[in-house]
């Protein structure tokens, strides 16, 4: 079902005041409108300073879609809340909200599903349903922001699916966070992460963007890695970190791997040391994050002793390295497991 009307939330000011004045109005009233938006009003209604006749043609000719939180799990353990967000379409995604010392940070989902394939994750097992628009992402900022009553201060987007596959709508999803008329986010407050689509990393490289970028190796060699994500039977390991030397290069940005730990599969003191050979010298990080359980997965996260060898190995290696603190275990905060038991559930989907 796609949407047969301007998606105006997607728009940035000078986009949206072309569209304003073709429809014969004044331009000034495209960045009165445009800060409403990014404020996450439910209605047009709520736009107290444009005349009832605008805010009435804007219901008629306009894309305008707040999401619906159709679950809302709150961990006991450590205040975590994941939300369930009900699109125009009947599809569903996940935003997770996290709060540290340093603020709170909202986990975004990029798409409806995904179709990389990683044989660990829950997200991907039906496949791809569609990409979601800018303004898509933007709402799980807006609205988690405005649900939850708490500031955000940085966002990732490691939720439900793959950031570089949807990459026109995310790079717009970007210049709208950070805009300076709306939530005017430093992108040095935005991580992005990719199971490693080198086309697309090299293209991101190019606009220079000073978001922290994460890869999700997962695995210290081509074997390994084949067997856990089949994007690396495409890019295998050299051509991804040739890719990575090349980001850095053009941007200065260190770069986080990020680096599941699945008991018996890639947590061996060999793997600790050929990962640390294969990174040693490169401006970078490694996130070692215990492997959740997905129960149509099979794979068991490592112990903590493991992770413990492990993370020494890559810092005698010379490796910076944390371990992920494990948030909302109590409410299954990993992405795609919720949107899965929603579909199982018989949720709403979309008809193709
Ligand atoms: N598609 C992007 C972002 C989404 S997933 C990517 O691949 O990076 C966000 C992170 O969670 C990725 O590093 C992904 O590999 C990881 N992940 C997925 N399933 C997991 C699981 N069961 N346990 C631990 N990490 C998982």
């Amino acid at each position: 079902m796609p949407i047969d009307k301007p998606d105006i939330k997607s728009m940035l000011p000078g986009e949206l005041s072309e569209l304003l004045k073709s429809c014969g109005q004044p331009a000034y009233r495209a960045g009165q409108i445009f800060t409403w938006l990014h404020k996450g009003v439910a209605s047009f209604d709520e736009m107290t300073n444009i005349p009832v006749d605008l805010r009435n043609m804007l219901k008629e000719n306009a894309y305008f879609f707040p999401p619906i939180v159709k679950k809302r799990l709150v961990s006991g353990i450590d205040s975590t809340v994941k939300y369930l967000y009900e699109l125009y379409d009947g599809q569903a995604v996940e935003s997770v909200l996290m709060s540290y010392l340093h603020g709170n940070t909202v986990c975004v989902s990029s798409q409806a599903g995904c179709r990389m394939g990683c044989t660990f994750c829950a997200s991907t097992i039906g496949g791809c349903e569609r990409n979601l628009f800018a303004s898509e992402m933007l709402d799980q900022v807006l609205f988690t922001q405005k649900d939850s009553g708490r500031k955000i201060g940085n966002v990732v987007l490691m939720g439900i699916g793959e950031p570089l596959d949807n990459y026109d709508n995310v790079l717009r999803f970007l210049n709208l966070l950070s805009h300076k008329d709306g939530m005017n986010l430093s992108l040095r407050h935005v991580s992005l992460s990719t199971c490693g689509l080198v086309d697309r990393i090299r293209q991101l490289a190019k606009e220079r963007l000073q978001l922290t970028l994460s890869i999700s190796l997962h695995a210290p060699d081509d074997k390994i890695r084949s067997q856990l994500m089949p994007v690396n039977r495409k890019w295998g390991i050299d051509e991804l970190l040739d890719a990575c030397r090349e980001y850095i290069a053009l941007t200065g940005r260190r770069i986080s791997f990020e680096y599941a730990m699945i008991a018996g599969v890639n947590d061996s003191d060999a793997c600790a040391a050929a990962l640390a050979a294969r990174l040693r010298g490169m401006l970078c990080h490694v996130n070692l994050i215990p492997a959740n359980d997905v129960r149509e997965r099979g794979f068991k996260r490592s112990g903590a002793l493991r992770i413990k060898k492990f993370s020494e190995i890559l810092e005698k290696g010379g490796l910076s390295c944390t371990v992920r603190r494990t948030l909302g275990s109590d409410i299954n905060a990993s992405c795609g497991q919720l949107r899965r038991a929603h579909l199982e559930e018989g949720g709403n989907r979309l008809e193709d």
